[in-house]
């Protein structure tokens, strides 16, 4: 079946991904002359970090989402939100689904620049999947979207920075958090603090977020093994592998650090190293002129992303003097995501929580026992669906990869479900018109 189209558009450069990098990405493009547009599935631009949106006269803390707003809003780059991407039917061409208007649209590009950013790890153990238990992000996203918690008991468990800060953001929000247990020794953090004192400015922000947490125990060498529901979650079983504890809690936010959202460059024929994207200096992959910017290159935080999307913007454009004299920022930013991998390193005790009954993929309610029967990803989809529901393994896959070292080798469109009725039902242009857009480029 040839799918139908609402309408097709063609840009110079086209962002995917409104996050940090994205926006600096576009930003810097745009600077740079070119007509910039920026799509991205949220219902408002900002990626993970900023997910209120754009609207600087809104509070916040921070004065670079304000300065990296701003100048976004200065520049002449468009955005347009609620566009899932999800397919590349012919080259230089995306298609992504309007959850507005439920249409498909097309877009044609010259240069793209993939900031889809990444998402939460989350591992399997007892009790993961019962109400009340939410990926550490997944809880700040939905108080971010009003979800009250105050007066909530709270337990943060996982590993990652992101821990800390989610800590603080639940108390300002009104919760008491019970504890905040951190995988990661005591040993493997110490020189990742160490190392921080050549960017204060990191140290600090880690100092005041435990500072903010008051008496509320930060503790290291510790993880969760069982989370316990009457009919709601009444408790979560902690151990530091000599002994395990009961926290009582009324939530669970669990996150075992990040997981890169590579689908899309893969899709295009990306070529990876290791879990990332693999990039060359001016941040352009092996695919040309597709360029990648924050995340799916390496988790390593808000200001790699920030610089990484300045350096693809201007690249893009033609202007590799400006981009070169960003290299060095750059580097220093990235080797503190290289300290966040050795520090937050999972240990092997995570992969002996799952017991025969907890499930796996929790879209289509397979269970571990149900897995250890196959080698591999494919086969173990192919006889239980693992990874073939709503989520397109995008929660299971990477709890599949961390405990039996299974790779998803082929990702294929859609990205995300899209409805039958969009792809049938929106018409005015075929894919012969697309063809002739992209002749005209
Ligand atoms: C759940 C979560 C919570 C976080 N909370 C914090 C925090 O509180 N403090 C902090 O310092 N850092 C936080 N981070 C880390 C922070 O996101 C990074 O440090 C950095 O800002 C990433 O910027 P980015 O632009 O690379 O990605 P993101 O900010 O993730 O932006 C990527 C954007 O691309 C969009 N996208 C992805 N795929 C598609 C597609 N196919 N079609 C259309 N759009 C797409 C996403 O919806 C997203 O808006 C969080 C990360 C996660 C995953």
């Amino acid at each position: 079946m040839t799918a139908t189209v609402a309408f097709a558009r063609e840009v110079d450069v086209l962002v995917v991904g409104a996050g940090p990098a994205g926006l600096a990405a576009a930003t810097a493009a745009a600077n740079s002359g070119a007509e910039v547009l920026v799509l991205d599935d949220n219902s408002a631009a900002g990626g993970q970090i900023w997910r209120n949106g754009i609207d600087i006269s809104k509070k916040s803390g921070s004065s670079l989402r304000s300065k990296t707003i701003a100048e976004f809003q200065r520049s002449e780059a468009e955005v347009l939100y609620g566009r899932a991407v999800f397919d590349a039917p012919h080259a230089k061409t995306l298609r992504t689904y309007c959850e507005a208007s439920g249409e498909i649209e097309t877009y044609v590009w010259k240069r793209l620049i993939l900031a889809t950013g990444a998402r939460e790890r989350f591992l399997p153990f007892p009790g993961w999947t019962l109400p009340g238990v939410f990926g550490a992000g997944g809880l700040q996203a939905l108080v971010k979207g009003g979800y009250s918690v105050a007066g909530r008991r709270i337990v943060v468990a996982g590993t990652g920075p992101l821990l800390l800060a989610i800590a603080v953001y639940l108390q300002d929000a009104g919760a008491e958090i019970v504890a905040v247990a951190e995988q990661a020794s005591l040993s493997a953090l110490v020189p990742f603090a160490a190392g921080l004192l050549g960017q204060p400015s990191k140290l600090l922000q880690g100092a005041r977020y435990r500072a903010a947490l008051g008496n509320v125990p930060y503790q290291t060498g510790c993880w969760p093994v069982a989370a316990e529901a009457n009919t709601a979650l009444r408790a979560v079983r902690l151990t530091d592998g000599n002994e395990t504890w009961t926290e009582p809690c009324d939530l669970l936010a669990c996150g075992f650090h990040l997981v890169p959202n590579t689908e899309l460059a893969v899709m295009l024929g990306c070529a990876l190293a290791g879990d990332f994207v693999a990039v060359n200096d001016t941040q352009k992959t092996s695919q040309e002129p597709i360029y990648c910017v924050g995340e799916p290159t390496g988790i390593a935080g808000l200001d790699a992303a920030l610089v990484q999307g300045r350096i693809a913007g201007l690249a893009a454009t033609d202007k590799l003097d400006e981009a070169t004299a960003l290299y060095g920022l750059r580097d220093r930013e990235q080797s503190f995501g290289r300290r966040l991998d050795r520090a937050f390193t999972l240990r092997p005790e995570l992969l002996n929580l799952a017991q025969p009954d907890t499930i796996v993929c929790r879209c289509e309610d397979v269970r571990y026992k149900q897995l250890q029967p196959y080698s591999t990803w494919t086969d173990a989809k192919l006889q239980t669906r693992c990874g073939m529901g709503p989520c397109q393994g995008r929660i299971c896959g990477p709890a599949v990869q961390t405990l039996f070292g299974w790779r998803n080798t082929s990702v294929r469109p859609p990205l995300f479900p899209i409805p039958l009725a969009a792809l049938t039902t929106s018409a005015s242009t075929t894919s012969h018109e697309i063809t002739e857009l992209q002749e005209t480029l």
